[in-house]
């Protein structure tokens, strides 16, 4: 290993030179409290900056065990480090200066979620830290401005280091306060099972976020307050006890005027499958987290689902139990994310009638007779969401303003009215009594396989020379297809769409095979990061360091949307 003089002297002697001289300083460096890795520099720099990466070893670093010993801690306790780290670099960014990029200092910017991301690695054997960053190597045009690297390398970074990532130099009563969030919120996932609840949301959460473009907790919001009916009280380890409003295992309805607070409710329950920092509002809004968001999706594609449970007969003949188009409609597409949220191992769908496709989720009595079963493809979701509670253990959280048909397959029904839930199961069901419920009998429920097996071509086999890229939180680009993500609306952060593509990529070179189902390939992905990490992604000698854990569900239905994988 080298020293930090030699990197200094070797600056020095590629000043004014021209720009890939930088190349020659790639390589390890000890300076006095971690290590620097150079591991890329970049070509020129306008090119994107140069990869380095800091690692302290577990004695430096000294923070306690206990604050890692699990690895929902340990995520938090990077998440933590990573945003403190962040906070410091944001400080000096662009301090240092020069043509291009040059100067800059990237690092993973957290939103409200806390995410496992390739930016930092906490060793849970010995507490050493590894941080990946980004910096814009200095130049003015195309010549070197090493002075301008040295600062950068020499004073700005020893500094963020020892403010943010020695446990000495931090708050203790702050890295305290993050291990007790999360063991609380550990504790509480662990209860939703225990008690047989879909969801748990905390008296006093603030759910609404402060604009469409925001995702922080709205000023002056309506505190969450449980209807009397619903309120479960959880012993939390640290907290102590926790009242909130339980959402049992079953078929629940929100319902309620316009503007009333549904959605956002409903909004609160598909981010409530990570957890969030606190000051979010939504610290103790916990879901089952295999939750799904399903809504119409037009236009998507779609490679041999089994779709025969919603759709049968299509006008020629078109077969639904291996159903596949380039462009679904409101309703097959609808039908096919129930199908593969299914395959994905969800035990709770969430359904927004905003975004659902009408003739998906109900037919109403009128239609029933003027237009026979017989002619109408669409077994609606109203007819089969019972049974996908008996038979397959799946609930649904339904927003339905508008269709009270609803009422008769309901365990729950939830009022909102100016921004409070009430429990009007009661009157719902009475009201209920006197309206026909839709017949049900007769249908016969068979849950599809799940032996779909993905097989590349296209741009994904084209092995070697895979290009990425990731449109904000729209899309991923392999090569030149492109995989559209926007109505997956759980994906919380860009770079789980970076990951997303990895992982796509990574599958094509690694474990997509004749005869290996999207299950099993999805399994063998998981096992891998669990074993080895995010960065194991990468085939590259440096590894990427924007690069957030999707969830599983995420992985299933990023693969599914992939023009250039062919189920079989
Ligand atoms: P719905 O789905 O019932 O039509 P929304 O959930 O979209 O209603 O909410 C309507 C508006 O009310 C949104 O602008 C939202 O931000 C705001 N809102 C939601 N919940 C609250 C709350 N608890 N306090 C204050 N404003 C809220
Ligand atoms: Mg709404």
């Amino acid at each position: 290993m080298n020293t930090s003089q030699q990197l200094r002297t070797a600056l020095l002697n590629i000043n004014h030179k021209s720009y890939p001289a930088y190349k020659s300083v790639a390589g390890s460096y000890r300076f006095d409290t971690y290590v620097l890795g150079i591991d890329h520099v970049q070509g020129d720099p306008f090119a994107s900056p140069s990869k380095v990466h800091l690692a302290v070893d577990g004695k430096t670093a000294g923070f306690p065990g206990h604050l890692f010993d699990t690895t929902p801690k340990r995520i938090a306790l990077q998440d933590y480090l990573t945003r403190r780290l962040g906070r410091e670099l944001h400080r000096v960014s662009g301090k240092a200066g020069g043509s291009g990029k040059s100067g800059l200092i990237f690092i993973s910017q957290c939103g409200q979620e806390i995410l496992e991301r390739s930016c930092c690695e906490i060793d849970p054997a010995d507490g050493s830290l590894l941080f990946r960053l980004e910096i814009g190597f200095p130049a003015n045009g195309r010549t070197i401005n090493s002075p301008e690297l040295i600062k950068i390398l020499f004073d700005f970074l020893p500094v963020c280091v020892t403010k943010s990532l020695l446990c000495k130099n931090l708050p203790m009563a702050e890295l305290l306060a993050v291990e007790a969030l999360c063991e609380d919120q550990q504790f509480i996932r662990r209860e939703l099972k225990r008690l047989s609840l879909s969801a748990f949301v905390a008296n006093g959460a603030i759910l609404p976020r402060m604009s469409g473009v925001s995702q922080l907790p709205m000023k002056n919001a309506v505190a969450f307050e449980s209807p009397k009916s619903m309120e479960v009280t959880l012993n939390l380890p640290h907290h102590g006890p926790l009242t909130g409003m339980g959402i049992q295992n079953g078929i629940t309805l929100i319902v309620g005027g316009g503007f009333h607070g549904k959605s956002t409710l409903l909004n609160a329950l598909e981010m409530g499958v990570y957890d969030h920092i606190a000051g979010d509002g939504r610290e103790y809004v916990i879901t089952d987290d295999t939750a799904f968001k399903l809504r119409a999706e037009d236009s998507r594609y779609i490679s041999n689902t089994d779709i025969s449970l919603f759709i049968r007969n299509l006008p020629g003949k078109k077969d639904t139990v291996s159903f596949s188009t380039q462009d679904a409609s409101g309703s097959t597409s609808q039908a096919a994310n129930v199908i593969e949220s299914m395959e994905s191992g969800s035990s709770l769908f969430l359904i927004d009638e905003d975004t659902s496709a009408t003739n998906f989720m109900i037919r109403d009595q009128l239609m029933q007779s003027v237009i026979s079963d017989k002619e109408e493809p669409i077994t609606p979701f109203i007819s089969r969401v019972r049974a996908l509670y008996e038979k397959s253990g799946i609930s649904s959280i339904i927003v339905a303003g508008s269709s009270g048909a609803y009422f008769h397959v309901a365990d729950k029904v939830i009022q909102m009215k100016d921004y409070v839930p009430y429990d009007i199961t009661e009157r719902a069901k009475e009201a209920a009594k006197d309206f026909p419920s839709l017949h049900t009998e007769g249908l016969t429920y068979q849950v599809p396989a799940f032996n779909r097996c993905p097989i590349a071509s296209g741009n994904l086999k084209d092995n070697d020379r895979m290009k990425m890229k990731v449109l904000g939180k729209d899309s991923i680009q392999i090569n030149r297809t492109t995989v559209d993500l926007r109505y997956l609306e759980q994906l919380s952060d860009t770079e789980q769409l970076s990951a997303l593509a990895y992982l796509l990529t990574y599958s094509a070179k690694h474990y997509f095979r004749k005869g290996r189902t999207l299950t099993q390939v999805v399994d063998l992905l998981e096992q891998q990061l669990e074993a080895k990490g995010l960065a194991s992604l990468a085939d590259s000698s440096y590894l990427p360091s924007n690069l957030a854990r999707p969830r599983r569900q995420e992985i299933f239905a990023c693969f599914d949307r992939c023009r250039d994988l062919v189920f079989q």
